[in-house]
C-alpha cells in the first residue's frame, strides 16, 4: 500500500506514469543486488527525479537489516508457519499471543503478534502463506537471535495491496497419510480425525508431562498422531469424525509404523475437508475382520458382522456428567463425575446391548450414545421422551423386531465385572 502511494506519488509529480516509475524502481533494486527494500528504491528514484515525497515508508525495513533494540519499524512479509496461540497473564491482564515464522527476501525471523491480531489468525483470515504489513514492530535479541514483535499499538494488515512480490513462496507443502516417512520436519497435513485416545499424565527428569494419541486418515492411508504437552490442550478439543490441517509437525519411526508427532511447533485447526473419507469408510478398512469364536480379551479395532438375535434387557440408558459428558459415579455421598466434581442432576444418554450371532458363536455387543440411537433407530431427545412416557422396558420390549437385522460392528473386547461376562463394546455401529 504504502509503494503503491510513494509511486503514485512519484508519477504525478514527475509526468511519468506508474509503470514507468516501477521499472526505474526495479531497476534501482537490480542495480543494488536486492539490498535495497521497495521502499528505499522508490525513494532514490524520487531522489533522482528531485521529487520530494512523503516519509511514511522509511519505516519500512528488510529482515536482514534488524537489529536488537530497533523500534517502530514496519515489515512486509510472508507468513511461513504458524504456532499454536498462547495465552498469557501479565499484571493481572489475561491476553492471547501467537508466534509467527515471517520471511521477506532477504531472511527469516519470528514475529510475535497479540490479541486482536491473533483473533485474525483464528479466523483464518491469515494463513501459512498470506503476506502482512505488519506496522510499528520491534526487535529483541533472545539466544543470539533477533526477534520481533508488534508493540502495543501496532497492528498488521493482511495482503496489503503492494506493487512488489518478491516475497518467498511458503515452503512447505501438505503431504498425505501415505507418504509420511521418518525424519520429516514441518509436516503439513489435512485428514480426518478417526479415533481418540486417553491422555496420559508422565513424569520426566522430574517435569510433568502430557501426551494424547489420535489416529487420523486421507484416502492414502491412516497414521498415528501423538499430542505432546501444550497441543494437547488442541488435541483435546477434536472430535472423531471431525476433518483437520495440523502443521509444523515431525515423523518419528513408530513401533510398527511412522508417527506423525505434534511438539510445541505445530497447530491444529479445523478445515471442512470435504474430500477426505468419512471416520467410519477409514476404520472399515483398518480393522481386523474377525468371527466371534476367534475374538481374545484385549482385541480392539476389530470388525464384526453377524445378525441380532435379541435386545438384551437392561437399563438402556445411563447418567453422565452434564458438563463433560463423561460418566458419573453414584456414591453413598451423592453423584460424582471424575473431572468436575459432584453432579446435581446428571444428563442421561442410551446404551443397549445386543446378542449377536455370526455363525460361530455369540457375543453381546453394547453400544453408547450416538451407536446406541443408531441401532434404536431413535434420536436422543426422542429417546427421553418415550422414556418418560412408557419406561424403558416397553421400549426393549418393541425392540424385539430388531431380530433377524444384519449388523456390522467395529470395537473392542471387554471382560464385564459386573456380569463376569466377555462383551464387545461398540465403537461404530452399522445396520441393514
Ligand atoms: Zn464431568
Amino acid at each position: 500500500m504504502q509503494e503503491k502511494n510513494v509511486i503514485e506519488q512519484i508519477a504525478k509529480k514527475s509526468g511519468k506514469t506508474g509503470d514507468e516509475i516501477k521499472a526505474l524502481v526495479e531497476n534501482k533494486k537490480k542495480k543494488f543486488s536486492g539490498l535495497l527494500t521497495d521502499s528505499g528504491a522508490s525513494f532514490m528514484v524520487a531522489k533522482d527525479l528531485g521529487i520530494e515525497v512523503g516519509m511514511d515508508s522509511v519505516k519500512r525495513i528488510n529482515i536482514a537489516a534488524l537489529k536488537n533494540g530497533m523500534q517502530n519499524v514496519d515489515l512486509l512479509v510472508r507468513v511461513m508457519q504458524i504456532f499454536s496461540p498462547k495465552e498469557f497473564e501479565k499484571n493481572g491482564k489475561r491476553g492471547m499471543l501467537c508466534n509467527l515464522i515471517v520471511a521477506d527476501s532477504t531472511g527469516e525471523t519470528r514475529l510475535t503478534v497479540w490479541n486482536d491480531d491473533v483473533e485474525k489468525i483464528a479466523k483464518q483470515e491469515v494463513k501459512r502463506g498470506s503476506v502482512i504489513l505488519a506496522h510499528n514492530c520491534y526487535a529483541k535479541e533472545f539466544n543470539g537471535r533477533v526477534q520481533t514483535s508488534i508493540a502495543y499499538k501496532g497492528s498488521f494488515e493482511v495482503e496489503p495491496d503492494t506493487m512488489f512480490t518478491d516475497l518467498p513462496e511458503a515452503k512447505s507443502k501438505n503431504v498425505k497419510a501415505g507418504e509420511l516417512k521418518k525424519g520429516m520436519n514441518d509436516v503439513n497435513i489435512e485428514a480426518r480425525v478417526i479415533r481418540i485416545f486417553k491422555v496420559t499424565e508422565f513424569d520426566k527428569n522430574g517435569k510433568k508431562g502430557k501426551v494424547m494419541n489420535f489416529l487420523i486418515g486421507d484416502k492414502t492411508g491412516t497414521a498415528k498422531a501423538t499430542a505432546w504437552n501444550d497441543l494437547v490442550e488442541e488435541a483435546q478439543k477434536l472430535v472423531e469424525g471431525e476433518a483437520v490441517s495440523i502443521e509444523g509437525a515431525y515423523t518419528k519411526q513408530g513401533l510398527k509404523d511412522v508417527e506423525l508427532h505434534l511438539g510445541w511447533q505445530a497447530r491444529i485447526e479445523k478445515i471442512e475437508g470435504k474430500e477426505l473419507p468419512t471416520a467410519k469408510e477409514m476404520r472399515k478398512k483398518t480393522a481386523l475382520v474377525k468371527k466371534i469364536i476367534d475374538l481374545k480379551q484385549g482385541d480392539s479395532d476389530v470388525l464384526l458382522e453377524g445378525k441380532i438375535v435379541a435386545v438384551n434387557r437392561g437399563a438402556l440408558f445411563y447418567n453422565v456428567c452434564p458438563k463433560c459428558g463423561g460418566k458419573v459415579q453414584k456414591l453413598d455421598e451423592g453423584i460424582v463425575c471424575d473431572k468436575c466434581g459432584e453432579v446435581k442432576e446428571p444428563d442421561i444418554r442410551p446404551v443397549i446391548s445386543v446378542r449377536v450371532d455370526d455363525d460361530s458363536a455369540q457375543i453381546d455387543v453394547v453400544a453408547y450414545g450416538k451407536e446406541a440411537e443408531k441401532i434404536i433407530g431413535l434420536g436422543n431427545e426422542e429417546l427421553k421422551k418415550q422414556r418418560s412416557e412408557r419406561g424403558s422396558e416397553s421400549m426393549i420390549e418393541e425392540l424385539q423386531e430388531l431380530g433377524g437385522t444384519k449388523i456390522t460392528v467395529i470395537g473392542r473386547v471387554k471382560h464385564n465385572n459386573y456380569s463376569e461376562q466377555t462383551e464387545f463394546v461398540a465403537g461404530v455401529v452399522e445396520l441393514e
